[in-house]
């Protein structure tokens, strides 16, 4: 089933209001196993309306949309589909006494601009709404579009939640097929063309899936997604062996968790020392819940004097061999991993710009890595912004970590 939604109001478009309508239909349909496959956000004009609906009703089975369905001049969401469709709108006689008690609850007159909302294009089906004054339209096998269902909702969130809640997926559950399932596959260490071509051919012979690679700053997702699990889980036994160690975890984990999960197994430890990442390193192994049994803690050494005072450093000894280093990445892992007793420890020093660092250039990076068989120190020149090759760097890190722990190195 193609399932389209049109997000209608001019103040979407601005960055005064986001359309958040359609991201939460998103999440439902995503609850009910079905999908967008095209999603617009298009202002109170006749012209993009119009064109935009008859587009629509080539491409798609089911077609969604908030917003436009108020009494005002700016209003014609129902007119054009009925305009397109060649029928009238006629009034719905349910519409207009709900609209009616919904005034007299309020001891109001409802004004005669209001009484526009109780049309609804003939061969159509008011949907009510409780807890406002226009109700939404239920149109199925318009004229000349057999199979096609136009579904119009308000584009006041609560209304929009309620009315979808209370009558349009109980209508859309059964057009649902058995439910799409999603394999993850979190990759570090690959850049997403690398992994693009590793992986072409296995997922060529998995082709009857629905793939997708989804890239960021610290990972590669690969996900497929279908409704037979047992065609995902041949997927996943084929990936293993291409994938290797570049595979993190399966699921919906990323590093931080995989690292943390195989530690605690391990009934092992970490600790940081941080200089460029400024305590980024540590954050991100604490947003996980249960961090605690693995991640004894950290320091954020910036300057030269935290360096000395916190993990006694010889400032004279930084000053030669500088604070960009490896030397420096070498005494930062060693110390902290010493002062806090832990199996393991990462340090980051580098500089993420702007401008050179100590006569480091910019965007050079030492990750030093200290474990039970003894210290490494990788360095790397980084691209970016400042904020980039923070994340870059922390990302790296807990890779290199988590290849050496598996490796029991
Ligand atoms: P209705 O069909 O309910 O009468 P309308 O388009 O006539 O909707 P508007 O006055 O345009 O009503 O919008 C009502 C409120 O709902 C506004 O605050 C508007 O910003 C908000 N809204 C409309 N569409 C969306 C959307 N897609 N996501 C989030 N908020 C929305
Ligand atoms: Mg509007």
């Amino acid at each position: 089933m193609r399932i389209e939604c049109i997000a209608i109001g001019t103040e979407l478009l601005t960055t005064r209001r986001l359309d958040t309508n359609s991201v939460w239909l998103g999440e439902q349909l995503a609850g009910l196993g079905l999908a967008f496959h095209r999603k617009t956000a298009v202002g109170d004009s006749r012209e993009d309306l119009a064109a935009l609906f008859r587009e629509a009703l080539t491409r798609s089975d089911l077609i969604l949309t908030t917003g436009g369905l108020g009494p005002t001049f700016d209003d014609f969401t129902k007119e054009l589909f009925a305009e397109i469709m060649g029928v009238e709108l006629v009034e719905d006689v349910q519409s207009r006494d709900d609209m009616l008690a919904f005034y007299a609850a309020r001891k109001r007159v409802p004004p005669a601009v209001n009484f526009k909302q109780a049309l609804i294009p003939v061969g159509a089906e008011a949907l009510r709404n409780p807890v406002g004054t226009a109700p939404g339209v239920w149109w199925q096998d318009p004229p000349e579009h057999p199979g096609v269902r136009i579904v119009m909702m308000p584009g006041v969130p609560r209304e929009m939640k309620r009315m979808w809640e209370d009558q349009v997926a109980p209508r859309i559950r059964p057009l649902a097929g058995a439910a799409v399932q999603t394999l993850r596959m979190v990759v570090a260490g690959v850049p997403e063309s690398t992994l693009d071509e590793r992986t072409r051919e296995v997922r060529e012979a998995h082709g009857h899936l629905d793939w997708s690679i989804l890239a960021s700053l610290t990972q590669v997702e690969l996900l497929a997604r279908g409704p037979d699990a047992a065609a995902l889980e041949a997927a996943r036994l084929a990936f293993a062996p291409v994938l290797g160690p570049d595979l993190v975890s399966l699921g919906d984990g990323n590093l931080e968790d995989a690292i943390l999960a195989e530690l605690s197994q391990r009934g092992e430890t970490l600790a940081v020392a941080e200089s460029m990442t400024g305590g980024l390193l540590a954050s991100r192994l604490t947003a996980i819940p249960g961090a605690s049994e693995a991640f004894l803690g950290g320091v954020t050494v910036y300057s030269v004097v935290a360096k000395a005072a916190l993990l006694g450093l010889d400032p004279e000894w930084l000053e030669r061999v500088g604070t960009v280093s490896e030397a420096c990445a070498t005494a930062l892992a060693e110390a902290v991993r010493q002062r806090l007793g832990a199996t393991w420890a990462i340090a980051i020093c580098g500089n993420a710009g702007p401008g050179t660092e100590g006569g480091a250039p910019l965007g050079s990076v030492f990750i030093g890595l200290s474990g039970p068989g003894g210290t490494t120190v990788k360095p790397i020149t980084m691209a970016g912004d400042r904020v980039e090759i923070q994340l870059r760097a922390s990302a790296l890190a807990l890779d290199l970590l988590r290849r050496a722990i598996s490796a029991g190195r």
